[in-house]
Parts: structure tokens; C-alpha cells; sequence
């Protein structure tokens, strides 16, 4: 029989071996040497990989590397095949790693990344000192010992890890692309500075603020968003000819009165819903276009909903979002118009109240009401609401808060 053969019918009478009897300690310990066997094997492919691509196999079969013949022929991704052919090369000159490995003492992975620091650090590996490298990684996790390899790198040879860090930086792109039902799908890969300062600042946002039903990854995208609507009310933003960044909203005065058969209105060409127009209305900069026959004979000029004297105002009161528990900063908030300004509501302070972009959402689109009550202001969730409205429909003796 040959070798392959012989590996083959062990593995087969392996896998058919009597489990019943098997205590928690005795399967611990089969998994540990289990592993020490899928180890040493893995040892055996990278170095066959290795002789391989030095007598050009993969040549002879059209592929122009062995890595491309390795994702081809034995269904690995490009990544662990390059890793098999990185150990097979540098383990060659490697006797304390390849010993540690062989003896089960260091783990494939943790190998693995030696091999990878030897093969990056390339003139500069006559500074590494492979037997004490070897005698730390024993007593180490596969991530300390990655880490270990990271910062050894940066000290044996600071021009290849900076070189390393513009690769990694040439590599950073980010796509929006929008779905057909509008939704946006973010694809993005970031240098590790950059994605640090990215992570940092989101979850700086996304931590803070009030205790609620959301999955943290919601408060993450909630996160960008409010970034990136933050970034535009601040007004800071690069202007494009001269006109600031911001969201256009065409709507008609049928829509903003809140009248029934209004059409919907429209963000970027998408439709929008009545409460989402009323929300982004809360503060905005207003144009009347006029039309005659779909054609425009005249453009007002653009006002802001709110003056800025009340806006200063609001500001001096409220110092951060009024919903109970939230302390976003002032400057983080948009004034809402507890009676929609469409439907006749004033933009003074007394029907103004400052909310950030997650509680404002949740007044408008989620159904929340605000009531006044004297000088302090009430949040009714939906379903109490529908409860008051009930109440209300059945007759005298009810009377809102106002
Ligand atoms: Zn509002
Ligand atoms: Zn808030």
C-alpha cells in the first residue's frame, strides 16, 4: 500500500471509531491530539506545496503561481494557500520552529506567523533571533503571538513595516451603492488608522445616549447617520458652486398641509413618507417653486424655517436633547415643532424643542407625541396614544394636556 493509501484507510477507521463511551475528558484530549495530528499534517502540504513550485508543477498546468493552482485544485482561498506556501518556503531554514512544531509545542498558526515575519522582515531577518522567538510563542496564544510578530517587525525593521502601512493605505476604498427599494448597502476596506478613527467615533456616538431596544449594530449605522447629518447642520462641509451640502426635498403645499390625496413627496428622487417630510421639514431651508404647466415661472427665495434669533433662543434653554435620559450636546440636535409649522405651528421657542437625530425620528416616524405640560414637556409612546385618542373619540370629560 502506498503512503497515501495507508493515510487514507487511517483516517476512514478513524472516522468510524466507538464515541458512546466517551467522557468530556477523554474527547478534550482527543481533540487536543487531533489536533497535533491535522497540524503535522498541515506541516506536510505546505512543505509538498512548497517542492512543488520549485520543480514549476504549476506551470506545467497553465497556472502562472502556485497559489492560483492551489485555489484551483485543492478549494483553498487565495489566503491560506499563499500562507501553505510561506511556512513550506520559510520553515526550510527554520530548525527551532519546525522542531516546536513537530514536537506539538507550537501550533500551525503561531508557526505560521513566524514564517510570515521571517519572509517580511526579508534583509532584515539576519536581526531576528528564531530560538527565543520560538520559546515566547510557546507559551502563547495564536493572537499574542501575531501581535508579537507585528511589533517584532516594527523594531528589526522600521522602512518595511512603513512600506506595509502605504500598501495597506493604497488598499482603502468605500462604495454606497443604492438598492431598488432605496435602501444603501456601504462596502468599505480601511487603513488601521483610519478605520481606528472610523470605530472610535462611531462608538463614541453609538455607546452614549439613552438605554433602548436597539442591537448595537443599529446604533452603529444610527451613528453614521447622525455623523453625517451633524456634519451638514454644522455647515462646515466643502460647498459645491457655492451651494452648501444638504438633502432636497420637493414636496407641494397639499403635502405639507398635511391634506388627504396630497401626492408623495420626494428626497433625491425617492418617495418619502408624510411623517418622514414633516421630520426633515422641522429644520430647513425653504424655496417656493412655481409652476404652469410643469413648467417653473418662478423660484422664491430660500428662507430658513427658523429664524435665527429663535433658534438662539432654543439653544440658550434646552442645552442638550430633551428626551428623558439623553444627553446629547445642543449642538447635536435639531429643533422639532411639536404642531408641525405646515399645519400652522409657529416657529418660536414655546412650540420648539431641541432632539437629537435618533429621538427625533422616533417623535415623527416612530409615532412618539409630545405634550406640554406647563413648562415641562411629556413623551407618549404610540400605544398610548391610541389609548388617548380612544378616550377622546368617546366624549366629554376628556381634556389633552396642553
Ligand atoms: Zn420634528
Ligand atoms: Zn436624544
Amino acid at each position: 500500500m502506498d503512503s497515501m493509501a495507508a493515510l487514507k484507510a487511517a483516517v476512514s477507521a478513524f472516522r468510524v471509531r466507538d464515541q458512546a463511551a466517551f467522557t468530556t475528558t477523554a474527547r478534550g484530549e482527543e481533540l487536543r491530539e487531533l489536533r497535533e495530528v491535522i497540524d503535522a499534517l498541515e506541516v506536510e502540504f505546505s512543505s509538498s506545496a512548497r517542492a512543488f513550485q520549485l520543480q514549476g508543477g504549476h506551470l506545467a498546468n497553465g497556472c502562472p503561481g502556485v497559489v492560483s493552482w492551489l485555489r484551483q485544485n485543492c478549494k483553498m482561498s487565495g489566503t491560506s494557500a499563499a500562507d501553505r506556501v510561506c511556512v513550506g518556503k520559510q520553515l526550510e531554514a527554520l530548525p527551532h520552529t519546525a522542531k516546536s512544531l513537530a514536537n506539538g509545542r507550537l501550533g500551525f498558526q503561531s508557526a505560521a506567523a513566524i514564517c510570515h515575519l521571517y519572509e517580511q522582515a526579508a534583509e532584515q531577518r539576519e536581526n531576528l533571533v528564531e530560538e527565543a522567538l520560538v520559546v515566547h510563542a510557546e507559551q502563547m496564544g495564536v493572537a499574542e503571538v501575531r501581535d508579537l510578530c507585528r511589533r517584532v517587525r516594527y523594531v528589526v525593521d522600521p522602512e518595511g513595516s512603513q512600506r506595509d502601512e502605504e500598501f495597506n493605505f493604497s488598499r482603502r476604498r468605500l462604495h454606497i451603492s443604492a438598492l431598488s427599494d432605496g435602501m444603501h448597502v456601504i462596502d468599505a476596506i480601511l487603513d488601521p488608522v483610519g478605520g481606528a478613527a472610523v470605530k472610535t467615533a462611531l462608538e463614541a456616538l453609538a455607546t452614549s445616549g439613552t438605554r433602548d431596544g436597539r442591537k448595537h449594530s443599529q446604533r452603529m449605522a444610527d451613528a453614521l447617520v447622525e455623523m453625517a447629518h451633524h456634519a451638514m447642520d454644522e455647515g462646515k462641509l466643502p460647498t459645491k458652486r457655492g451651494v452648501r451640502a444638504h438633502l432636497n426635498v420637493s414636496t407641494t403645499l397639499e403635502a405639507l398641509q398635511g391634506l388627504p390625496g396630497a401626492g408623495a413627496s420626494e428626497l433625491e428622487s425617492m418617495p418619502i413618507s408624510q411623517k418622514t417630510l414633516e421630520r426633515l421639514c422641522c429644520d430647513c431651508t425653504v424655496s417656493r417653486v412655481m409652476f404652469a404647466e410643469s413648467v417653473p415661472i418662478d423660484v422664491g427665495r430660500a428662507t430658513r424655517a427658523i429664524h435665527p434669533a429663535a433658534r438662539r433662543a432654543l439653544r440658550a434653554r434646552d442645552k442638550h436633547c430633551r428626551w428623558p435620559g439623553c444627553d446629547r450636546p445642543i449642538n447635536w440636535t435639531s429643533p422639532h415643532h411639536i404642531e408641525f409649522w405646515g399645519r400652522g405651528g409657529p416657529t418660536t421657542p414655546p412650540n420648539l424643542l431641541s432632539l437629537c437625530w435618533f429621538h427625533h425620528r422616533l417623535v415623527h416616524e416612530g409615532g412618539w407625541q409630545v405634550v406640554k405640560a406647563g413648562e415641562e414637556y411629556r413623551f407618549i409612546p404610540p400605544q398610548q396614544m391610541s389609548v388617548l385618542k380612544e378616550w377622546r373619540a368617546r366624549g366629554p370629560g376628556y381634556s389633552r394636556a396642553a
